[in-house]
């Protein structure tokens, strides 16, 4: 008998602990989604005055006056590619909220592969130019047509390339090839870079293991991109994979099948 209450007692605590566990797990997700939807907020509000600054600079470096002064004309520059960068990372911030919810439009229409990696490449051109690195660009003529959403496009290759600065030494190269195979287009980043260790690369698109490394003039980021990238080519079917060499460089390649 003393055994069966001792044993009712435990069992009744144990339930207890339970029910304190369960009402605690409720209250972290109310909590996390409240805090995820504070987040995307301040994420959404503060693109806004980035995009400002950004098209504001951009019409100063089309200014005469600001032409002329080197020393203004580079500040302006910093301005426009700092609200760059930011607005990516926020970018990139909202994006993930948006997968977690499960609710990221995604629509697809016949791009032109070239036009999409000119417009990235404009964006980055002050970074890829502060270090004074050469990008080459192999592309065929006859257009190579993508069938994707632009915007996901966009974002996969602005990551890629802009990592590919981002962990280039001064004065480096790096080649954006296109080519058409039979039933998909490949696409293919090289850098001379930093490089990166083999016992990272297998864990480099998992999101249990993110890690960030600062670029080779400390630029810094969220360690999502690359996680990001990876999501957004398998939602169009894809697939991508990386070689590299430490203190050599990286070649990431990604594959867009035909529809
Ligand atoms: P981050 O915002 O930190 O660049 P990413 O998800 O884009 O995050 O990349 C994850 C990590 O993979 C980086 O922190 C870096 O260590 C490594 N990496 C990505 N691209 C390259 C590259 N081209 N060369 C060397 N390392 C790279």
């Amino acid at each position: 008998d003393q055994l069966q209450i001792s044993v009712q007692n435990k069992t009744k605590k144990l339930n207890e602990s339970l029910m304190i566990n369960r009402e605690i797990t409720k209250d972290l997700q109310t909590l996390n989604i409240s805090k995820d939807l504070f987040f995307s907020i301040i994420a959404h509000d503060l693109k806004g005055p980035f995009n400002s600054l950004i098209g504001f600079s951009t019409l100063l470096l089309d200014d005469p006056v600001v032409n002329e002064h080197e020393e203004l004309k580079e500040s302006v520059q910093i301005i426009k590619s700092s609200s760059q960068n930011t607005f990516e990372l926020l970018q990139n911030l909202l994006n993930w909220a948006q997968i977690q919810k499960g609710n990221l439009p995604f629509t697809r229409e016949n791009l032109k592969i070239d036009d999409i990696v000119n417009n990235v490449l404009k964006v980055l051109s002050y970074q890829s130019m502060h270090k004074n690195i050469e990008i080459k660009t192999i592309i065929p003529d006859g257009p190579i047509l993508v069938y994707a959403d632009k915007d996901m496009l966009s974002t996969i290759l602005r990551n890629l390339i802009s990592n590919a600065i981002k962990y280039s030494h001064k004065n480096g190269t790096i080649e954006i090839i296109c080519e058409k195979t039979t039933n998909a287009v490949n696409i293919i980043i090289s850098d001379t870079g930093i490089g990166i260790p083999e016992e990272r690369i297998k864990k480099l698109f998992d999101f249990q293991y993110v890690q960030k490394t600062r670029g080779t003039q400390g630029e810094k980021g969220t360690g999502l991109g690359l996680i990001l990238t990876k999501d957004f080519i398998q939602r169009h079917h894809g697939a991508i994979w990386v070689e590299s060499e430490l203190g050599k460089g990286s070649k990431f390649t990604f594959t867009l099948p035909d529809f």
